[in-house]
């Protein structure tokens, strides 16, 4: 069947929104809110359908040019034709709409906020190999489209991909499956990792020489061995340049970074966010406070300089790891690093006295049980920083049920381009 569709939303995977004139609900790749399109139905379910786009048949007035020249299929970002103002605007509204959809919230959320910094930047490229081709898989697929430029990830990173491709293709090497890059703040310490199921990579050492006379900012070469194809590092990180870290700095603290280690990917709305924590949070000097899935103790460090003492709990062993050298590396002591899944070692402390908890989990939201956890150590406060709405949306939901009210609600544009969404939210207890 062929249908006529005007575009209304976006889906969180960037898929279009399209209504039919009687109200259908359909869902289609490759056009922007604003559009009103042919499209032809494919697969009809009860509540909604799914379609194939034939015809833009008036754009969206948001479209803009797109300055990128990597081919289209290229699955890296969703809003090169969507003007700025309108990708916040849509992002806003997603939010809003979440929160009163799943979470019952009718309230006021804050004007988005974004950084001058609106391209390029990315400090962490993770690009697939191919035959010849590095980049960004394809939408829906496993195929790499061979980058050409990138808007969204950082320049230096761009120009040692296309050093990278001369390489291997001048030395013949297609054991590489996965490439991570990783830069520092004004690029001053770059991170390259060749993920591969073989530890020996003919002509390696040429590889490295050359890139690191070509980029001396270069500190690190890693070959990560990974023969498991369902996660992108493996456990095995040989080092063959440099040493295994590298660091970065946001504002005044300085941090070590492994290559599997999580560090925020936007260096600008990073500062804006961390400042929005910690303005949430109103730390008062004799505070017991909780970061929890801390990461490198990025948060936990900057709270550790207002409060009397900063538990942080993460799972992953190196971050942990990076996390204690970073608190020495800064001088902090009075930060304690707990390491386990925030689900096994929260429900733990329910006796203990917490003033402020903040959580950063990750895409998947909170278990149940952590919510409780934090619900039965009753902080004043909780600050909740997430990077996918939805999640944060149904968990808000179960905190509002137990005694928290949502004060404020803060969304960043930590992904430029791309429909996600960053946000921090304020909770605080019921009659405190
Ligand atoms: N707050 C940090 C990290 C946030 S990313 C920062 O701003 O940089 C989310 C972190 O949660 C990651 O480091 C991830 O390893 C960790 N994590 C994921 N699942 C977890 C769990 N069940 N328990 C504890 N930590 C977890």
């Amino acid at each position: 069947m062929i249908v006529k569709l005007n575009i209304v939303d976006m889906t969180d995977d960037g898929r279009g929104i399209g209504k039919t004139s009687d109200g259908l609900t359909v869902f289609l790749d490759s056009c922007l809110p604003g559009d009103t399109v042919k499209a032809k139905i494919i697969r009809r379910k009860k509540n909604y359908a799914e379609a194939e786009l034939l015809e833009i048949l008036s754009h969206s007035n948001d479209r803009i040019d797109n300055n990128c020249i990597t081919p289209a299929e290229c699955g890296g970002c969703d809003f090169m034709e969507y003007s700025y103002p309108a990708q916040l605007r849509l992002k806003e509204k997603k939010v809003k709409d979440l929160l009163s959809r799943i979470s019952n919230l009718d309230i006021e959320i804050d004007d988005i906020k974004y950084s001058n910094m609106k391209y390029n930047y990315r400090n962490k490229s993770i690009l697939h190999v191919k035959n010849k081709d590095i980049g960004y898989f394809s939408k829906n697929s496993h195929n790499p489209i061979d980058m050409v430029n990138c808007l969204i990830n950082s320049r230096i990173s761009v120009e040692i991909k296309k050093e990278i491709s001369k390489l291997l293709n001048r030395y013949g090497i297609d054991n590489i499956d996965n490439i991570l890059i990783r830069n520092s703040k004004n690029d001053e310490e770059i991170m390259v990792v060749f993920i591969t199921k073989d530890k020996k990579l003919k002509n390696i050492d040429k590889i490295v020489d050359q890139l690191v006379s070509k980029f001396p900012n270069i500190k690190s070469i890693i070959l990560n061995i990974n023969k498991d194809r369902r996660r992108l590092l493996g456990k095995e990180d040989i080092v063959i340049y440099g040493r295994n870290y590298i660091n970065d700095y946001i504002k005044d603290l300085k941090f070590k970074i492994s290559p599997e280690t999580f560090f925020q990917i936007n260096p600008e709305v990073t500062e804006i966010m961390y400042d929005t924590v910690l303005k949430y949070a109103d730390i008062k000097d004799n505070d017991i406070v909780y970061d929890i899935y801390s990461g490198i103790g990025t948060i936990s460090l900057f709270l550790a300089q207002k409060a009397k003492k900063v538990y942080g709990i993460e799972v992953v062993k190196k971050s942990v790891d990076n996390a204690k050298e970073n608190a020495k590396l800064n001088n902090i002591e009075n930060v304690e690093f707990l390491m386990g899944k925030a689900e096994e070692i929260l429900p733990k402390f329910t006796n203990e006295k917490a003033d402020i908890i903040v959580i950063d989990p990750p895409r998947k939201g909170c278990e149940r049980s952590v919510l409780d956890a934090i619900v039965k150590m009753a902080p004043r406060t909780v600050v909740y920083v997430s990077c996918n709405p939805a999640t944060l949306a149904r968990d808000l939901k179960i905190m509002t049920e137990n005694n928290y009210s949502v004060e404020r609600v803060q969304p960043l544009d930590m992904f430029s381009h791309t429909v996600h969404v960053e946000n921090v939210v304020k909770l605080t207890r019921n009659n405190n």
